[in-house]
C-alpha cells in the first residue's frame, strides 16, 4: 500500500533492536483518513473470504480493527490483557510471549463473543515474531472457530513471525512489508 509506505518513510523512526515507531499515525496518535484507507485495503485483500468477526488484541489493534470492520460489516472483538471484574469468568485464553519484556502473558475473550460458527479475521498493527497472532489463534482454536487469516498493517520480514505463521498454513496479508532496517533506513520488500 503506497500511501502507507510513504507515511512510514516520512514519519517512521527506527529505534534500537529492530523497533519501528509509527506512533504519530498508527498506535498513539491516530490518522483516521489513513486508517480508513488501511481498512479498505484489508477488505480488498480478504474480499474473497467469508468473515463473521474481526479479532484483535488491546490496545493498539483496536482502532485498526474498528475502522476496518466498517468495510467488512462485522463486529470486532478485542482480547483483553488483564482479568477484570468486567470480564466474564468464562473465557477463551491464549498465551503471548513478549520478546521485549521476556515474559508470557495471557489474553482472554469472553465465551459470549466467539463461537464455533465464527470465521475469524485477526488484525493487528505489527507482525514481528508472531507471538501476538499465535496467542489470538489459540483463542480462535479454543472457541472451535475458523481462522480465516491474519492481516497486519506492517510486517517486519526480518523477524520470524511471517514465516512461522505461513509455515502453519495461516493466510497472512501485510499492507507493508519491511525487509530490513539498517542505520535508521527502512527498506521495503
Ligand atoms: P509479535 O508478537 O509479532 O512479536 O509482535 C506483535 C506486537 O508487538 C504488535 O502487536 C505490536 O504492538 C508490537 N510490536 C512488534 N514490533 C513492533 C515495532 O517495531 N514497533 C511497534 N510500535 N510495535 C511493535
Amino acid at each position: 500500500m503506497q500511501l502507507l509506505k510513504d507515511m512510514i518513510l516520512e514519519v517512521g523512526r527506527v529505534e534500537g533492536e529492530g523497533v519501528l515507531k509509527v506512533d504519530s499515525f498508527l498506535n498513539h496518535q491516530l490518522d483516521i483518513a489513513l486508517l480508513n484507507e488501511i481498512g479498505k485495503a484489508f477488505k480488498e485483500a480478504f474480499k474473497d473470504a467469508d468473515i463473521t468477526k474481526i479479532l484483535t488484541a488491546e490496545v493498539s489493534g483496536i482502532a485498526i480493527a474498528a475502522i476496518a470492520a466498517q468495510y467488512f460489516k462485522v463486529p470486532v472483538v478485542f482480547a483483553k490483557k488483564t482479568q477484570s471484574k468486567n470480564l466474564d469468568s468464562e473465557t477463551f485464553e491464549g498465551e503471548v510471549y513478549s520478546y521485549t519484556k521476556a515474559q508470557t502473558y495471557k489474553i482472554r475473550v469472553s465465551k459470549r463473543y466467539l463461537s464455533s460458527e465464527d470465521k475469524v479475521l485477526v488484525l493487528d498493527d505489527f507482525l514481528a515474531n508472531g507471538q501476538a497472532a499465535l496467542g489470538l489463534k489459540q483463542i480462535v482454536d479454543a472457541a472451535g472457530a475458523e481462522l480465516v487469516g491474519v492481516g497486519v498493517v506492517i510486517e517486519k520480514a526480518f523477524q520470524e513471525g511471517g514465516s512461522l505463521l505461513r509455515k502453519d498454513n495461516i493466510r497472512v496479508e501485510a499492507l507493508a512489508i519491511i525487509e530490513a532496517m539498517e542505520e535508521g533506513k527502512i527498506i521495503f520488500k
